[in-house]
């Protein structure tokens, strides 16, 4: 019965979309970059504290892999067939690998964080039983 209830607020994006845009993944609104890749402290909407956001080299690692195999692809395709001089490949692939690295990275970044909101990713921790011996969980 409780699923037949109509919803009390306006639908609204996912968290994926929202760390795509750059926003707060709880409302939406907030931004949560102060400059490029530096992350705020907190939302200034809702307040939400980023401290819990750690993407670590995962936005980097993404960009990379796909940026490079875009790049090295394209290179080969155009040596095979049209086997241009080397300063050709150095004036279209060196302004490629600058376009498909910084333009992605911060949306990467954001989609990261918003999933690790989404689904409460956080370091491991140790729980202490009372009952065990020694402490052992
Ligand atoms: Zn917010």
């Amino acid at each position: 019965m409780t699923d037949q209830l109509p919803p009390t607020t306006a639908p609204t994006p996912l968290p994926a979309a929202r760390g795509l845009m750059g926003r707060c993944p709880r409302c939406g609104e907030g931004k949560m970059f102060d400059g490029f890749l530096t992350l705020r402290p907190s939302c200034s909407t809702c307040g939400l504290d980023y401290s819990f956001a750690d993407a670590g080299d995962g936005p980097a690692v993404f960009v990379i892999l796909i940026g490079g195999a875009i790049v090295v692809f394209a290179a080969l395709m155009t040596e095979v067939v049209y086997q241009p001089p080397f300063w050709l490949h150095a004036a279209l692939w060196l302004p490629l690998i600058l376009v498909v690295t910084l333009l992605p990275l911060r949306m990467v970044k954001g989609l990261l964080i918003a999933l690790q909101y989404h689904h409460k990713a956080a370091p491991g921790q140790l729980v202490m039983y009372k009952d065990s011996p020694k402490g052992e969980a």
